[in-house]
């Protein structure tokens, strides 16, 4: 039988070592992280999102600030509400919750974050050091599995790691971490896209297989390797009226049938998603700390 990693878990334990730090941090230097999340629109699964992430700071003590924009605004207002986070004194890190509305340039809003309050991780100058073996703010869903992978001890070097998806937040940050010289890491990479030929014999050659395409239930256990560990990025919500909140979640993997060949698999939910979360919680941590 495959172990289930536990996200949740994980996490929970993580931000339990958060929350000791903010102890220590308030006592010493009589401050506390703060977190900033910038949310335009009303699309309800950003907002759920968001709620998340502001409630993750209050678990862990820090303040959080949620700031809520009309789907409407331009994308010059939106700079100017950037520019007075990047200024705000108190504010540690923020994040402006993805997507933003077909208007709005995405990366222009990205370069625009202060790289030291980028706490996602997404400005050109983080994703360089990041590259370079830096210190930095890594992204925050590539840097959750790393922690996973740590935690459960999952042996990397040497090892075949593939990865499904090339996307800035996701599939390329998290192929760099695996080919890092560092553990976890030192794997040799195949990333993979929509125009990989022949995907199916690349994903049976996985020692890891990172799964982060957006599509529900894609891979299936002909796609994976015997003992294999199987990370599930994705994550959808189908309808299913058997459930009181009306919908249930999916991910990429077809979790059932693909973790009877596995030795580690990710779950969805309580897989990758609760990490990402804690990984935002370090990163405005450390960019609380680089402020003393
Ligand atoms: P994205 O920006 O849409 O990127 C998807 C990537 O998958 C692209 O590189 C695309 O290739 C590739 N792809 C699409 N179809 C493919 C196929 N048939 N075969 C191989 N590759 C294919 O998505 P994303 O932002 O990385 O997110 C991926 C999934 O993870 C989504 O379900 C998202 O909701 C989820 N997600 C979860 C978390 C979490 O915390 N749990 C965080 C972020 C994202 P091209 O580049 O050629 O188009």
């Amino acid at each position: 039988m495959p172990t289930i990693i536990s996200g949740k878990d994980v996490a929970d334990k993580l931000k339990q070592e958060i929350a000791a730090e903010v102890t220590q941090l308030k006592d010493k230097s009589g401050r506390t992280p703060h977190l900033a999340a910038v949310l335009v629109g009303n699309d309800g699964a950003s907002r759920t999102y968001v709620n998340a992430k502001v409630k993750a700071c209050d678990v862990v003590g820090f303040k959080s600030t949620l700031v809520g924009l009309d789907e409407n605004i331009s994308e010059e207002h939106l700079l100017n509400e950037i520019n007075k986070l990047n200024n705000d004194p108190d504010l540690d890190g923020f994040i402006v919750q993805l997507p933003l509305p077909k208007h709005i340039d995405e990366q222009k809003i990205t370069e625009a974050i202060a790289p030291e309050k980028d706490v996602d991780g997404f400005h050109p100058s983080n994703l360089g050091k990041m590259l370079l073996g830096l210190p930095t703010f890594l992204p925050a869903t590539p840097l959750g599995i790393t922690e996973m992978l740590k935690h459960y001890e999952i042996p990397t070097e040497g090892n075949h790691c593939v990865v499904i998806g090339r996307s800035h937040i996701v599939g390329s940050p998290m192929s760099v971490l695996m080919w890092q010289n560092t553990y976890p890491g030192n794997c040799t990479v195949t990333i993979t896209h929509s125009k990989t030929k022949n995907l199916k014999e690349i994903t049976q050659q996985a020692d890891i297989l990172i799964v982060a395409l957006g599509k529900p239930e894609f891979v299936t256990a002909d796609m994976v390797k015997e003992g294999a560990t199987v990370i599930d990025v994705g994550i959808h919500r189908v309808e299913d009226a058997s459930k009181k909140s009306g919908f249930r979640l999916l991910g990429d993997v077809k979790f059932d049938d693909v973790a009877q060949k596995c030795a580690y698999i990710s779950p969805v939910p309580g897989g990758v998603g609760p990490m990402t979360i804690v990984s935002l919680l370090k990163n405005t941590l450390l960019a609380a700390k680089n402020k003393l």
